[in-house]
């Protein structure tokens, strides 16, 4: 993206302040639209946060996020929020505040990741007044055969797939931290990186991938860049995101301590949560296909109700779920 694109704003901190002020805590105080694009580079690191244009929050009229725990049952679609059925360990996230917004932000490796992995969810948690941040980790400069592009040219062309697939399910903010694709390692810089963006939303759920997940099947084995993604968020959490005394240089520039309340991990082998995405399907899929660079539309619409179905297997009353390894930290 060039520098003087007029559709963004390099922003300084006072700039910064402006954007947070858009993203106010409370639903009842949320614009029903976010006027203004930003980018900016965050002090200290080489990360380039980008806010969305956005519709803002859209109107709820019913409660359609169903979180069940393990051996849980009950009706979905219920108007109510709650843990539906026995046993369960979920909780919704509107449940747990009352109308209070809470703060998410999803860490990824790859443009498109958050989009397969959990962009139903990010859509009915949009949806419900949540503020929720993307943190992309490489610029997916890699993810193509066309002997034509190069790299740069990729990446641009990704980032603004990813701008649109997020901009569409509600996402406030977009951070790309700019790291090789293909190349990515749980490294203390890319720690330091997302402790940095832990401190700087500080929020109560972090979303990241499973990294301890090396294959699956006889089909799939997991691109080490998701691994590393997933370590270096989980380590970044915990504990350095908490710690005082790790990574002072965050002292330095204004980052204060942050204790993460919730971390989702998806992909897991051991989902503990399952998010009924049946009311969302069809926007994840038109997200997903905003990442045409990536994706081949023949049957990916098929693919995608697969994996969902998949997914929600052995749920009772679901039909289209995302799952993940849910861990309440405090
Ligand atoms: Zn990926």
């Amino acid at each position: 993206m060039a520098s003087d694109d007029k559709t963004f704003w390099q922003c300084d901190e006072v700039g910064e302040e402006a954007a947070l002020e858009r993203a106010p805590t409370g639903i009842s105080t949320v614009s029903p639209r976010m006027r203004i694009g930003g980018r900016r580079t965050i002090p200290g690191g080489q990360a380039v946060v980008e806010t969305l244009e956005t519709e803002g929050v859209r109107e709820c009229d019913a409660w359609r996020c169903a979180i069940l725990g393990p051996g849980a049952s009950g009706r979905l679609g219920s108007k109510k929020p709650g843990i539906l059925g026995r046993g369960g360990s979920g909780v919704s996230l509107s449940e747990q505040k009352g109308t209070v917004a809470r703060r998410l932000l999803v860490v990824v490796a790859h443009p498109d990741d958050a989009e397969f992995t959990v962009a139903g969810s990010v859509a009915l948690w949009a949806r419900e007044g949540h503020h929720i941040w993307y943190v992309i980790c490489t610029d997916g400069s890699r993810g193509t055969s066309d002997p034509k592009l190069t790299p740069q040219e990729l990446s641009a062309i990704r980032a603004e797939e990813q701008r649109a697939a997020a901009r569409m399910l509600g996402v406030q903010e977009v951070a790309f931290l700019g790291y090789v694709d293909g190349s990515l390692e749980p490294s203390i810089d890319l720690r330091r990186d997302l402790t940095r963006m832990i401190r700087r939303h500080r929020p109560d759920v972090l979303i990241c991938q499973d990294p301890t997940v090396r294959w699956s099947g006889q089909e799939y084995i997991n691109h080490p860049d998701h691994i590393a993604a997933g370590e270096a968020s989980l380590a970044a959490v915990f504990p350095a995101a908490r710690d005082r005394l790790a990574f002072p240089e965050l002292l330095v520039e204004g980052l204060e301590p942050h204790k993460v309340a919730e971390v989702y991990v998806t992909g897991s082998r051991e989902p503990d949560l399952w998010v009924d995405i049946s009311s969302a399907i069809d926007l994840k899929i038109r997200a997903l296909k905003e990442h045409r660079s990536q994706v081949d539309e023949t049957n990916l619409e098929q693919r995608i109700r697969e994996w969902a179905r998949r997914a929600a297997q052995g749920r009772e009353g679901l039909e289209y779920a995302e799952s993940f390894k849910y861990f309440r930290l405090r």
